[in-house]
């Protein structure tokens, strides 16, 4: 048994490790071979020379995801099967941990390596690739800040929360794992309350839009979108990168948070449109729906916690003595990937959906396809997206439609409102 759960993973493992590379590899050489020319529908909105930047940025980023892939792959098996996980056990129990403080030790220093092995990588992605396309603001000492910022909060708020899970694992009886969900989604809905007041405040300066006439369209229009917000906010985005964006936190009533580095750039009507594509987001149930999934994922992932936490062979297949909580939750999420690859499409795709969604919002509430046009134009130049990525990479990955794609959808929805006033 123990080698037929060594190969089953394996095997698992090698198609999914060669379905994504070999799609990224798609991407890039798609990449690499295309033109620097705008599509049609782009020429006189964007120049030749941010089309050819954004693919520079776009083959810079997929070969170090490729790179990364290899070494997270490499990390991975080493973790499996070098026997160091076992080891960290004896380690720690020769150290007098056990019950509850062996669980948490054991999680929050696997937890400490992987982000220590992660941190090379993202060095590099901030100050090789970032900086090398101006996007990077940051030094190494606000970089090494917000790393320690980072892992002092996890510390805070992981440590109680493993006590937390072990105490379920260990006392709740036979539906443990149905308690301890209920558990994961409480904390996960006070995070999500905690975090726009007290998280993200510790790393950005976040003000209330200045009165004024931005200020009151915007709220002007929120009101009429029926959207009950706690205000609209500028976050100081630009300390750290010049990406742009928008976006808003919080469950019931939502703060909306523009970048700096967005408003900076766009005009009244471009900056109202995509404040009303966010809005779109909530009033169409994005976030709610979002939180959902995200909890029947967890939901399943417990359930087969619970079916693999007391099952012999699977500890003995990784080296261990025998059962443990620590080790299934271990295991369980460190081979999970291979399993749940698979949904990868699916998400991606129900997201591009909200996508659509979101921008038919902004355009009947506002009834302005050319401001969100442009605004989804500058965007991207700014951001340096990638105009035309492989079909199948898209379809895998792309949390977004592409901009071409969202354009026509604009055009067609812009067409249809026309003919509807026509004939009216
Ligand atoms: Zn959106």
């Amino acid at each position: 048994m123990t080698e037929f759960i060594i190969f089953l993973f394996l095997g698992l493992f090698l198609l999914d490790w060669t379905l994504e590379t070999g799609l990224a590899g798609l991407n890039l050489a798609h990449t690499l071979a295309g033109s620097d020319t705008p599509p049609a529908p782009l020429r006189g909105a964007m120049d030749e020379q941010t089309v050819r930047k954004s693919r520079a940025y776009t083959v810079a980023r997929l070969r170090f995801g490729l790179l990364r892939g290899v070494a997270g792959a490499g990390y991975l098996l080493l973790l499996l099967f070098s026997g160091v996980l076992p080891w960290l056990e004896t380690l720690l129990r020769s150290w007098q941990f056990t019950g509850p403080h062996l669980f948490v030790a054991y999680l929050a220093l696997l937890a400490l390596l992987s982000a220590l092995l992660g941190l090379p990588f993202a060095l590099y992605s901030t100050f090789r690739i970032e900086a090398a396309f101006g996007f990077n603001r940051m030094g190494i000492g606000l970089w090494l800040l917000d790393r320690i910022k980072g892992l002092l909060l996890a510390g805070l708020l992981g440590v109680p929360f493993l006590y937390g899970v072990y105490l379920f694992m260990e006392s709740s009886g036979r539906w443990w794992w149905l308690w301890l969900f209920l558990f994961i989604a409480l904390v996960q809905m006070v995070l999500v309350w905690l975090y726009p007041a007290f998280i993200a405040p510790l790393f950005n300066k976040f003000t209330p839009l200045p009165e004024g006439e931005p200020r009151r369209r915007m709220e002007e229009m929120a009101r009429r979108a029926r959207f009950r917000m706690a205000g609209i906010f500028t976050m100081d985005a630009s300390r750290r990168s010049g990406h742009s964006n928008a976006y808003f936190t919080g469950l019931l009533r939502p703060r909306i948070v523009l970048f700096d580095t967005m408003l900076d750039e766009m005009s009244m009507e471009e900056s109202l449109s995509v404040l009303a594509h966010e809005i779109g987001h909530y009033r169409e149930h994005h976030i709610h729906k979002g939180l959902a999934l995200n909890l029947a994922g967890t939901l399943f992932m417990l359930w087969v916690l619970n079916l693999l936490v007391d099952w012999p062979p699977l500890f003995e297949a990784f080296g261990f003595a025998g059962p443990s909580h620590h080790a299934a939750l271990t295991l369980v999420l460190a081979m999970g990937g291979p399993f749940t690859f698979y949904l990868e499409p699916l998400l991606a795709w129900i997201s591009r959906r909200h996508e659509y969604q979101a921008d038919a919002f902004s355009l009947a509430l506002l009834g302005m396809p050319g401001a969100l046009k442009s605004a989804l134009i500058r965007l991207n130049g700014q951001n340096l997206a990638n105009l035309r990525p492989h079909p199948w990479y898209a379809a895998y990955h792309y949390s977004h439609p592409t901009l071409l794609q969202r354009l026509a959808a604009i055009d067609r929805l812009a067409a249809q409102g026309q003919a509807r006033r026509v004939q009216a």
